[in-house]
């Protein structure tokens, strides 16, 4: 069980960022829920739950999450729901359980870039940017290239572009952490494909979505089978206790395929 010596519930970010950054120890307090499997020894814990995070605004071009905002408000969230097919909502859904997505926060999930992240994984298929106090405002892209540092992620910014896209994982069992995690969307007629838990973080499968975006109109179940296998072959996948390397490229093949020909078939 990890530890926590002291508490600060700063007023603003500045304040926030400032103690993260006065000790190596000092760490912001999500859920709590990854914490608690830890043994981490925090000095002190910055608890931003006075700076007013946990909100799901919808903008005139974009939807912004604030990042202490739960799994289960982006679950359940009417505006999340619609867009995109409820890409986001879908992804989240499978889990564990309410009660533990009532904890889980969407600022330590993207910020800790997790290989397995359902979360990570829908949302590099949508048109999204993070909002971090030192690092500022970029495209998720860019931030999942970065090398980690201290900071503190206050917000995911979904710009509202319009389309579709499709969730697909595969557990072992249900509440277990996925063994191959697949989004494929299809926004302003724009094809996007990304594969997580391979079993590391979330990554676009560029090659496979340009086939998709040269054929046009044209696409069929053939082409959607090229695609699918395009990615696979694309990006590199590993073993680990859940899967090994050759299964989850396997099973991320057919979750592509079933994926594009989801989108494929929405009008
Ligand atoms: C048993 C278990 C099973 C899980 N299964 C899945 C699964 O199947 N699929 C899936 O997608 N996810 C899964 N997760 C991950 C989960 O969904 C959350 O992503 C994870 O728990 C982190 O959220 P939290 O709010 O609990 O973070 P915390 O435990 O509070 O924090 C985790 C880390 O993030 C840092 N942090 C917190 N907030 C911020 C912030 N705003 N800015 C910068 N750093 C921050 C903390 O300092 C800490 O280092 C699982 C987690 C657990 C514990």
């Amino acid at each position: 069980m990890f530890t926590i010596s002291t508490i600060a519930q700063p007023d603003t970010l500045e304040a926030a960022y400032k103690v993260l950054k006065e000790k190596r120890s000092n760490a912001v307090l999500g859920g709590c829920a990854y914490l608690r499997m830890g043994t981490q020894k925090i000095h002190t814990g910055v608890d931003l739950t006075k700076l007013g995070l946990k909100y799901i605004k919808e903008q005139d071009n974009c939807i912004e999450i604030g990042a202490m905002t739960s799994f289960r408000d982006v679950e359940t969230n009417q505006v999340l729901n619609k867009y995109a097919g409820g890409l986001l909502a879908k992804a989240v859904a499978g889990i564990i359980g309410v009660q533990f997505r009532n904890a889980v926060t969407v600022g330590a999930s993207v910020f800790m870039r997790y290989g397995f992240s359902d979360f990570l994984t829908a949302l590099l298929a949508l048109d999204a940017e993070v909002e971090l106090v030192q690092g500022g405002r970029m495209t998720l892209a860019a931030f999942l290239d970065m090398p980690r540092s201290k900071d503190v992620l206050t917000k995911v910014i979904i710009h509202k572009t319009e389309g579709q896209a499709s969730y697909q994982a595969l557990r072992n069992s249900a509440g277990d952490y996925p063994l191959v995690t697949v989004a494929v969307s299809r926004l302003n007629n724009e094809w996007k494909i990304v594969v997580g838990a391979r079993p590391t973080r979330a990554k676009l499968a560029g090659r496979a979505a340009a086939l998709l975006n040269e054929a046009g109109t044209l696409l069929g179940a053939e082409l959607a089978e090229q695609a699918a296998q395009t990615a696979a072959d694309e990006l590199p996948f590993g073993s680990n206790r859940r899967a090994s390397a050759a299964y989850r490229q396997a099973v991320a093949q057919t979750l592509i395929k079933r994926a594009i020909m989801e989108v494929a078939a929405c009008k």
